[in-house]
């Protein structure tokens, strides 16, 4: 069955002035579950409009009052959690026990800035003259966000954004990636529908046109945008002149380094779940492995046993391991990383092929002989390849993870302590795994470094972003100054 989906502007349902319908697929029957509207610069101006509105409003609701109408939000997704997974599992194609971790996790990151946000901002410093002056520095709400969010978890990096946006007081305009406005339009407009008009607004589009719309409104004080280096160029060149305030979370190209004194099996494990987690297409996916030259075969021997063990289908289904890809060009850079590298070289262990299904799976591949010139160990793969490269020493190891210009995350796995703190304080990583790859804390900032853009989501830090700070000097009297002229 397929639906058409309208925009959520100030509380209310929009479509596009142009008449023109996005098309949404299910990604692991290739069939069209529902359409959005193609919104551009006139839906852009008129949410913007409402959340602009309601800024003042919303900036002084009491923090508290605006912390319960998140925890209202979170008991309304809880009472549609199996609906909105539902859709989620359908629309963007990850096995569905992926899905529901996505969606609590969303809530909890609801709930947790819903509570941060509870507590006084900014403080009183001493000053120069402690009996007359009072010196206060206040962090307030930008005004309005936007917030434009990839496909890859909708529901998490949207709320990853909206929690701390609203939390601080700014009302927000989402730009929810094509791919997966359904998902999202579904869980504004249902969950969060008793926000006053015009501080949550969706407007679906493509990114070139409503997204960047939304970047370059001189109304929008804050961009937070999760998506590619390519993207967050484009949209950081848009919003230079304006001077906005930028929070950006790229792209990346993680490193999985096994130490030598890693138990390879239990490795293995690890990195399976580190490189398929939704079938690759994680921006902290393991996608440059390194093991030690005398490990190798036997490494390479255990992940592909343990892949070869994963079952492959559509997220929806009981039992998959790992579901299609999100959208067939996805797919076909995964083949062509995987075919440049075996044309210089490497050799496909497992894997490698699309199956002949309806559907956009790709099979999950283990390449070894790779070398780090290659472009699977270069470009961001975003996929279910994993590349085993080998090292000598440790310390070689850690140059080569650094010498990527991205710098999201980073794993090892090791019991060596030495090994251990020697990784951490000198790899160029925004996260660090040691032994348990890809695991988030909500109270843990999480971004990235180098060309990953240096935002932070999650934690303090989290809620930080979305406010700016004023120093206010106040003399409470109104005596002149001996050092005011003349001198
Ligand atoms: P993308 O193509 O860069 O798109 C991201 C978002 O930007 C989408 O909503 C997209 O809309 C929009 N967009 C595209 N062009 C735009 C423009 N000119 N102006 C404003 N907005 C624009 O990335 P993606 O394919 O959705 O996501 C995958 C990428 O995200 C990977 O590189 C991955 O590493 C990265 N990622 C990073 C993190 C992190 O925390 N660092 C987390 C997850 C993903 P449309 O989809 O409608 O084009």
């Amino acid at each position: 069955m397929s639906t058409d989906r309208p925009m959520w502007i100030a509380n209310e349902h929009v479509t596009a002035t142009t008449d023109e319908w996005l098309t949404s697929e299910d990604p692991a029957t290739e069939r069209v579950i529902g359409r959005v509207p193609a919104g551009g610069r006139d839906e852009v101006e008129r949410a913007v409009a409402a959340a602009t509105a309601a800024r003042d409003t919303w900036r002084f609701t009491a923090a508290n009052d605006r912390a319960e109408l998140l925890h209202e939000a979170v008991s309304k997704s809880l009472q549609r959690l199996d609906e909105l997974v539902e859709l989620l599992t359908r629309e963007q194609g990850k096995a569905r026990p992926e899905q529901e971790e996505e969606a609590e996790w969303a809530l909890t990151s609801l709930r947790y800035y819903a509570e941060l946000g509870r507590n006084g901002s900014g403080r009183v410093i001493p000053s120069a003259e402690p009996e007359t002056q009072l010196n206060l520095v206040l962090k307030q709400p930008y005004g309005v966000v936007g917030a434009i969010v990839p496909w890859n978890f909708p529901l998490l990096l949207l709320a990853w954004k909206l929690a701390p946006a609203l939390a601080a007081g700014n009302t927000v305009v989402i730009k929810p990636s094509e791919l997966t406005s359904l998902t999202t339009l579904e869980w504004i407009e249902r969950c969060f529908d008793h926000f006053p008009p015009g501080v949550v607004n969706v407007v679906t589009g493509r990114g070139a046109e409503a997204g960047e719309a939304l970047v370059a409104h001189p109304d929008v004080r804050v961009v937070a945008m999760t998506g590619s280096v390519e993207t967050g160029q484009r949209i950081a060149s848009v919003a230079a002149p304006m001077m906005k305030h930028l929070h950006l979370e790229l792209g990346g190209k993680d490193a999985f380094v096994v130490a030598p004194d890693a138990d390879v099996a239990t490795a293995a494990d690890a990195l399976a779940y580190a490189a398929l987690f939704n079938a690759g297409q994680v921006c902290t996916a393991s996608e440059r492995i390194y093991v030690p030259a005398a490990m190798r075969d036997g490494f390479a021997e255990a992940i592909t046993a343990k892949v070869e063990g994963l079952r492959l289908g559509p997220g929806i289904e009981a039992g998959t391991d790992v579901g299609p890809m999100a959208a067939d060009r996805f797919r076909t850079k995964v083949a062509r990383h995987v075919e440049e590298a075996v044309a210089r070289g490497a050799r496909v262990v497992t894997g490698g092929g699309r199956p002949d299904r309806p559907g956009y799976f790709f099979e999950p591949t283990v390449l070894v002989d790779v070398e780090d010139e290659m472009v699977i160990m270069q470009e961001e793969t975003f996929g279910p390849a994993i590349p085993i490269a080998t090292y000598d020493s440790l310390d070689e190891a850690i140059d080569r993870v650094n010498a990527h210009p991205m710098g999201l995350g980073a794993c090892l796995r090791s019991s060596d302590p030495v090994a251990v703190k020697r990784f951490y304080e000198r790899v160029e990583a925004g996260t660090v795994w040691i032994n348990d790859p890809l695991t988030d804390n909500y109270a843990g900032p999480f971004g990235g470094m180098k060309l990953t853009g240096g935002g932070r989501e999650l934690g303090p830090e989290g809620l930080e972003t979305f406010l700016q700070t004023k120093h206010v000097h106040w003399d409470l009297s109104e005596a002149s100054k001996d050092w005011w002229y003349p001198y």
